[in-house]
């Protein structure tokens, strides 16, 4: 694999996309935020679906290794790790890499809770994670409309794209 930091390509876009298992009991870690409610995301890591898609766009845009492969789920220092760890990481790689995040875009996947009341807080934290302002932050949330594994409240998903260009190309 060409190694991003020797291309000249920029923009580059890069997608993630994660799922989890929802377990009864809460409350659900997503976005940064615990939101209190009657079930969580089942996983070996806080199990944050939002910033595990976030993790591997930002991975993608440089082509770079996946979160599965930097950060496997069977590695006992992961259990029950901050998924703001992966985020910062995929940032740090980024960086390295000589790219800088012009925007981001994510649709979170679940049936409920209700995510509207906490979007706003969502992108704030996460441009906070990632150094950006949050007008570079999209989100939005999407139910299963009561089909599939999302709407039966079996699973919730996050979709995200971002672009990123070479520092200093604008
Ligand atoms: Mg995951």
């Amino acid at each position: 694999m060409q190694t991003p930091s020797t291309n000249r390509i920029s923009p580059r876009v890069g997608l993630g996309y994660d799922s989890h298992r929802l377990g009864a009991g809460g409350p659900l870690r997503i976005g940064g935020m615990n939101i209190d409610g009657d079930f969580h995301a089942i996983g070996h890591s806080d199990a944050d679906v939002l910033w595990h898609a976030v993790t591997d766009a930002i991975l993608g845009a440089i082509a770079g290794p996946d979160i599965g492969r930097l950060f496997p789920d069977d590695a006992a220092e992961n259990a029950g790790r901050d998924s703001g760890d992966f985020v910062r990481e995929a940032t740090r790689r980024m960086t390295d890499a000589g790219y800088e995040l012009l925007n981001l875009d994510a649709v979170i996947l679940a049936q409920k809770p209700k995510m509207a009341p906490h979007i706003d807080a969502m992108r704030a934290i996460l441009a906070g994670v990632l150094a950006c302002d949050v007008d570079q932050i999209g989100l939005k949330a999407k139910t299963g409309e009561g089909v599939d594994a999302v709407g039966r409240s079996e699973a919730i998903a996050a979709r995200v794209v971002v672009l990123v260009q070479r520092r200093g190309s604008d």
